[in-house]
């Protein structure tokens, strides 16, 4: 399997190459050159796998022979090592919860899948990784702990000083060991222009073998085709299933669309978004105007020009009539979303996180004009992540996940550093 370019097809790269680069060298998206098909026999066997077996099959179709299979087999085994349930709530409505991973939300798998690919890249060409990553919160964590005692990989994570909620920052900033934390004195788009000029520095890079754990690597993405394969694996039906996404980067939907063009059978997908709906508005006009983001309480998902939307448009050919078929964009305000979450914690005792009240919202409305569908949304985080929100919202206070609850006795292990590239430079180069 190759990648090419979504900018400039004829440049194609092995998966090792597209993982290491993450852009194409003009800025662009790798994609697989083909969707491999799995067999309706897998397919019909998927409730008697192991989540192993299945996401081995899965990743074995887009990783080339480079990594043998008992090395792929290991890296997907320790990428999912926890679980993926999926509940039922209503009569024909089901949550397939992602929030099980370290970082109690669904990126964990992207990143530790990543992890493990630059481990066996680094073990195999025998190098020191140095993966830099600038965060503005949430991306930090899930980098920090997918990578976190991976041998052969170290990550310096930068990140504005007072800019990061303090949550956030212990989650990313109090680990230690193969993970450095370098707080910087100014914004989030000093430390992705540190970023850059570090990728540009000649000297460096001789020294330093650097790559980035972008959010649009594609092996952040292929793993995330698992979670369809997983929940169908314990639905007890195989017809008329609908699938809600909260979207922000419409990475999560866009390997949604890949599991099911690699057979699986899916009816629909619903891109649920928050007020950012530049693709529920794409979806009903035929129009895309990418925009700046508007803050909202699901802010995950504040995102105005979706990183991966030239992805999922190419698995539709870039062709409005197909895509309009399958996927179906619905947006939500913040009051709804609060209804939401209150609404369910009343009438079944469950507690949404606003991603997840938002892919609900988006499949109710999708199953009022097709009743027979079985609905399977997606929560992206453990509720107790955003306690403001939830506690607001049902008006009672929620236990705190005890891998939260353990962070307030954690010390913060960060480094300052000014916003200026020289400084910087002498800290990746001392350390
Ligand atoms: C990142 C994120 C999303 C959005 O996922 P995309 O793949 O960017 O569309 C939804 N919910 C949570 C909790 C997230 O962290």
């Amino acid at each position: 399997m190759k990648y090419y370019s979504l900018t400039s097809p004829s440049h194609k790269v092995s998966f090792q190459q597209a993982v290491l680069q993450g852009l194409t060298p003009d800025g662009g998206l790798y994609m697989p050159e083909f969707i491999p098909e799995l067999s309706t026999d897998f397919i019909r066997q998927l409730p008697s796998l192991s989540k192993t077996d299945i996401g081995f099959t899965v990743a074995r179709s887009f990783v080339d022979e480079r990594i043998p299979n008992e090395t792929l087999r290991e890296i997907v085994d320790e990428t999912i090592a926890f679980d993926f349930p999926l509940v039922t709530l209503e009569e024909n409505v089901f949550v397939l919860e992602l929030f099980h991973g370290p970082t109690l939300a669904f990126k964990d798998v992207g990143a530790r899948f990543l992890a493990r690919i630059l481990q066996h890249i680094a073990q195999t060409t025998h190098q020191e990784i140095t993966v830099l990553v600038a965060t503005s919160g949430d991306t930090g964590s899930a980098v920090a702990h997918g990578f976190y005692n991976v041998e052969g990989i170290r990550v310096v994570i930068l990140y504005p000083a007072g800019m990061v909620s303090a949550l956030q920052e212990k989650q990313f900033a109090t680990l230690g060991r193969n993970i450095q934390a370098i707080k910087v004195a100014g914004t989030f788009d000093d430390c992705q222009r540190l970023v850059k000029q570090a990728f540009q520095d000649e000297e460096l890079r001789n020294k330093i073998f650097l790559t980035s754990a972008n959010s649009i690597n594609i092996a952040r993405l292929i793993p995330q085709s698992f979670y369809y394969f997983f929940a169908l694996s314990q639905l007890h039906t195989l017809k008329h299933v609908v699938f809600s996404v909260p979207s922000g980067n419409f990475g999560n939907l866009t390997a949604g669309a890949l599991a099911k063009k690699m057979g699986l059978p899916i009816d629909a997908f619903v891109a649920a978004t928050n007020a950012n709906d530049v693709v529920p508005e794409y979806l009903h006009t035929n129009v895309f105007t990418p925009r700046a983001s508007t803050q909202t309480i699901s802010n995950a998902m504040d995102v105005g020009n979706p990183s991966n939307f030239p992805r999922l448009l190419a698995l539709y050919d870039n062709d409005w009539d197909y895509i309009t078929k399958e996927i179906y964009g619905y947006a939500f305000t913040d009051t709804e979303t609060r209804k939401a979450i209150a609404d369910v914690f009343t009438k079944r005792n469950y507690t949404l996180d606003p991603h997840g009240a938002v892919s609900y919202l988006g499949l109710k409305k999708y199953l009022a004009n097709n009743p027979k569908a079985k609905g399977i949304f997606l929560e992206t985080a453990h509720p107790s992540k955003f306690p403001d929100v939830v506690e607001f919202a049902i008006q009672q206070s929620i236990t705190l996940h005890p891998a939260l609850a353990e962070l307030a006795h954690k010390q913060i292990q960060s480094v300052l550093c000014t916003s200026d590239f020289s400084d910087f430079k002498k800290l990746l180069m001392e350390y």
